[in-house]
């Protein structure tokens, strides 16, 4: 399995590679050369397996040689022994065809963690087999720290580094961070705001001195690693209602557009997901593309679904070079005046079939409140706002989709966002057992002013003393 990237200037590349760099050379995004498919028969077979046990299965056909089966089966199982339910990736049905796919219960709370709790061990089996050490540099605002965070602690070939805005994040999504205290992770509290934090982490990417000699990664979602470690979740759901022989459709609450492609890329698979509901807030790009090819980014709004608040879908790049037929030509000069008009020029006939197979929907901050209430009445079930903005989503199936059950992915958990549920609902979720002392624990975190050589002084320092 070799892949290529989706601006058609980058060498192909294996498994490890893809792995490791993240991003093509040329910018691009990397996809398999070609797909990995299951028959009927094969798909069956998987039926009632343990979710570790399924999703080393499905993953493996990516890897291209570069783990055994066995191997692979190690790290899933290693993955997901620390998820808080015995089925990992629990499937509560809601509805007579209502189904949420519970991808909360992992160490951070929200569905990031099922992709970056392989991904930390990916890296360290890769690195350790070519004696290699990196370190991981990212910037967040709140949520993906935490699940980067969780992913690589007491990983033996890298070290890693979160920049947050000081006094910016919440203090659960704070201490989420800065309460781990192993010693290859660190934090930094930025004098600045988040863009400062970006825009710190991009200048380090581009100071090619500084990355070659720390080894710079990132773990963002264009990572092809994470979009693969999400396919199986969906299988597992389809399986359990019934596919191959059956179809499903699914609801996602979308933001950089990795996890719908996921469950696009099972159906590349075989499997039968007749529709790819898109679920999003007030920012509405997709829903806006794909009620009428009109791709235009507006300024971010913030939400109650704060991990949806996003106008450029990095991942939707993956599936516009499928739209394309593959032309890496045509998707670098699409995404080149994306970039300097804000607009993209989809042409028609590939809005077309995204619009056959995609269906947009999006929701403003008061209907969330509603849908979360709704709920709870209905099914006495409490959802998070995302995971709210899914179940509504699933609502608005076309009519000829109606008889077919609908996954929505259920993305956070409830008490991520407990004022918005309560508000909603009179309800406050308590946070489950395992992090429930999480305001005692002792924090960790190194205060710096809004300066590159200062943070890259701390991050050097920091590779150094764990090198040693
Ligand atoms: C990251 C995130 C999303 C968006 O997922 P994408 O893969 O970026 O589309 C939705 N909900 C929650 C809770 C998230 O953390």
């Amino acid at each position: 399995m070799r892949y290529v990237s989706t601006r058609g200037g980058a060498a192909a590349r294996g498994f490890e590679d893809v792995l490791l760099a993240g991003l093509a050379e040329d910018g691009g995004l990397f996809l398999p050369e070609s797909w990995p498919e299951f028959s009927a028969a094969e798909w069956r077979a998987l039926r009632g397996l343990p979710y570790p046990e399924l999703a080393a299965r499905i993953i493996h056909p990516f890897t291209g040689g570069a783990l055994t089966l066995e191997a692979l089966q190690g790290l899933t199982a290693r993955a997901y022994a620390g998820f808080r339910h015995p089925a990992v990736v629990p499937l509560v049905q809601l509805g007579p065809r209502d189904f949420a796919l519970e991808l909360f219960h992992g160490p951070t709370l929200a569905f990031k963690d099922v992709a970056l709790q392989l991904l930390g061990l990916l890296f360290d089996h890769v690195l350790e087999k070519r004696g290699e050490r990196i370190t991981i540099v990212g910037a967040t605002s709140g949520d993906t720290g935490s699940a980067a965070i969780e992913a690589c602690r007491d990983r033996a070939a890298l070290d890693i580094v979160i920049l947050h805005p000081e006094g910016r994040t919440s203090e659960v999504q704070r201490r989420q961070m800065t309460t781990v205290l192993s010693p290859n992770v660190a934090n930094l509290a930025i004098q600045g705001s988040f863009d400062d934090c970006q825009d710190m982490v991009k200048a380090m990417f581009v100071d090619a001195p500084f990355r070659g000699e720390m080894r710079l990664a990132a773990v963002n979602s264009i990572n092809w690693a994470r979009i693969a470690a999400q396919i199986p979740y969906y299988a597992a759901a389809a399986l359990a209602l019934g596919a191959p022989d059956r179809p499903v459709a699914v609801s996602v609450p979308t933001g950089n557009f990795g996890n719908v492609l996921a469950a696009w890329a099972a159906s590349r698979m075989g499997l039968p997901i007749a529709r790819f509901i898109v679920a999003a807030n007030r920012n509405d790009i997709l829903a806006r593309f794909l009620a009428s090819n009109d791709m235009s980014a507006r300024p971010v709004e913030p939400s109650f679904s704060p991990s949806m608040d996003i106008q450029v879908s990095s991942n939707f790049e993956r599936l516009l070079f499928e739209l394309l037929g593959r032309d890496a030509a045509a998707t670098a000069q699409v995404m080149t005046e994306f970039r300097t008009t804000g607009r993209m020029p989809v042409p028609d006939a590939a809005w077309r079939q995204a619009a056959a197979a995609f269906q947009g929907f999006a929701l403003d901050d008061d209907a969330t409140l509603a849908e979360i209430a709704r709920r709870q009445r209905e099914a006495g079930y409490l959802a998070d706002p995302h995971t709210a903005i899914g179940l509504a989503a699933a609502r608005s199936l076309a009519p000829e989709d109606r008889g077919i059950p609908v996954i929505t992915a259920a993305t956070a958990h409830p008490a991520k966002f407990p004022d918005a549920v309560e508000r909603a609902t009179g309800l406050r979720p308590p946070l489950p057992p395992a992090l429930a002392d999480l305001y005692e624990r002792e924090e960790r975190f190194t205060t710096i002013p809004n300066d590159l050589a200062a943070a890259q002084r701390f991050i050097r320092a920091h590779a150094m003393r764990n090198a040693a």
